[in-house]
């Protein structure tokens, strides 16, 4: 079975007049070692598929599943446990805690969750994001591109089921970006995880196994293997 998936994932904001679908009937699969990207005009419901999937966002109808458990119908309490122990995510701004060292901020979320580290994952991973000499630096003393390659490695470190990214490139210039997305596919090859990128850049979309085209809530398009020329 897919990592996480949906089937007729609706998601109407407000009520009456002022009803807005976001969502209309998402139908949707996320394999496991696949790098995928959302994408289309502004208010084509990108953010709010995401959220639906995190479980951020309540569904209004239809279902979303990640690593077998009905996100969309879970209580709060029971939400938050599964966010933190199944799910990982990479913002724009890289929320990094500027007191804490790399390493530090990279193991936060086990920390946090009182979960011991698997010192050979780290160094794994640590040693796929490129960040081995790096660990004992405070975020100040990073680069914009290393600075969410540590963002990364933290959403990696608990082995989540899917991480999600909401442009993750958004405030990095063209070469920081290069190097996290090609990070970001690599890790996913190689470690088997399973992303969910949403983004309007296009560059960034070609660096994805698969984009899918979003347009007044619906899938208007899915690419696999997307080329540059494709997807501009
Ligand atoms: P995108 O991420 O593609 O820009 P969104 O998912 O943010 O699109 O928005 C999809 C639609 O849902 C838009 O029409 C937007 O105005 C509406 N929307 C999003 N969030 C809310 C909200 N909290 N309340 C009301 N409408 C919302
Ligand atoms: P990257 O290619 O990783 O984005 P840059 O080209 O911006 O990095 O920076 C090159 C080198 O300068 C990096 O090794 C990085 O450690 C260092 N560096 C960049 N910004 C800073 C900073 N604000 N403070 C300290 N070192 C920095």
């Amino acid at each position: 079975a897919p990592q996480a998936w949906a089937r007729g994932l609706t998601k109407v904001y407000g009520s009456g007049e002022t009803a807005v679908t976001a969502l209309d009937g998402i139908d949707v699969d996320f394999a496991s070692g696949r790098f995928t990207a959302i994408m289309g005009p502004s208010g084509s419901g990108k953010s709010t598929l995401m959220h639906c999937m995190a479980g951020l966002d309540r569904v209004t109808s239809g279902r979303a599943v990640v690593d077998g458990h009905e996100i969309g119908r879970m209580n709060q309490r029971n939400l938050t446990k599964l966010r933190r122990t199944h799910l990982g995510f990479i913002f724009q701004s890289f929320n990094l805690i500027p007191t804490l060292t790399a390493e530090e901020n990279i193991t936060l979320p086990l920390d946090i969750a009182r979960r011991p580290v698997d010192r050979a994952w780290f160094d794994e991973v640590v040693e796929t994001v490129g960040l081995r000499d790096r660990l004992r630096h405070r975020p100040d003393e990073l680069s914009g591109g290393q600075q969410q390659r540590v963002a990364c490695a933290r959403a990696l470190v608990s082995k989540p089921a899917v991480i999600f990214a909401d442009e993750p490139t958004g405030n990095l210039d063209s070469h920081s970006a290069t190097e996290v997305l090609s990070f970001l596919r690599r890790s996913v090859e190689q470690l088997g995880q399973t992303v969910v990128m949403v983004t309007h850049d296009p560059r960034a979309a070609s660096y994805a196994h698969r984009v899918l085209f979003l347009a007044d809530g619906r899938l208007a398009a899915d690419l696999r293997e997307p080329t540059h020329d494709a997807i501009l």
